[in-house]
């Protein structure tokens, strides 16, 4: 299947609320454009340099966003035209991104990444980590980001029983925030599982290899 042909077969199974960011790493400026001609204009990566690289070599209506964790000193590189970032989970690097938008003269939005996986390398959040994070004083005067919402990755494992479990654990984190906060976004779900996330309440899945096919490294 061509990547044209997977992304509209994709497209046509999300409901209309949610939104498919197609993760493009390691894949090339000719693969994104098949996509792009295709019609999609939210791209995603996980690394700061290769995104830096695709951005001035791509048109400049496509929407970046940075899904893989991120180094406060990487931030200035992506400052000037990253739309999201999804994996912050620190007040410093909340900091940082509201500094190097402020130089930019942009507003940044950031979802914050919840620990939902059972494996300890994940990154991310612990839900009472991101209450404190969203209450404390520090984070609500920051004006040049906006917290759009949260994200999660869930175990990667063939138990969808737990997959399930895990997403509803940020699902109903999600909840009990989203008023309070004006959320409208939930991240969750990946190829492997972004059918199950969106019966579980994802907003915006994460589709990568369903796209392009598989990575080589
Ligand atoms: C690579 C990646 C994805 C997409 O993975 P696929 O399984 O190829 O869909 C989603 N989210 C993050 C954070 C990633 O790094």
């Amino acid at each position: 299947m061509s990547i044209a042909q997977n992304l509209k077969t994709i497209k046509e199974s999300l409901p209309e609320h949610v939104k498919l960011v197609a993760i493009s790493k390691t894949k090339s400026i000719e693969q994104i454009m098949e996509a792009y001609n295709a019609g999609q204009r939210i791209f995603g990566e996980n690394k700061v340099q290769e995104m830096e690289q695709k951005y001035p070599e791509l048109p400049k209506d496509i929407e970046w966003h940075m899904v893989g964790h991120l180094q406060r000193n990487k931030v200035k590189d992506l400052a000037p035209f990253v739309s999201m970032i999804h994996a912050v989970d620190s007040l410093r690097l909340l900091n940082r991104i509201d500094r190097e938008a402020g130089r930019n003269k942009r507003i940044i939005n950031c979802l914050l990444q919840i620990k939902i996986a059972e494996e300890e390398s994940k990154f991310g959040l612990d839900p009472e980590e991101a209450v404190e994070l969203l209450k404390s004083k520090e984070v609500q005067k920051l004006k040049n980001i906006h917290i759009a919402g949260l994200m999660g990755m869930a175990t990667f494992t063939d138990d969808e029983n737990q997959i399930s479990q895990e997403f509803e654990v940020l699902k109903n984190l999600y909840d009990s925030l989203k008023d309070e906060y004006n959320f409208t976004t939930l991240s969750m779900g990946m190829s492997g599982d972004y059918e199950l996330a969106i019966k579980k309440g994802s907003t915006m899945v994460r589709v990568g290899s369903a796209i392009f096919g598989e990575r080589e490294y």
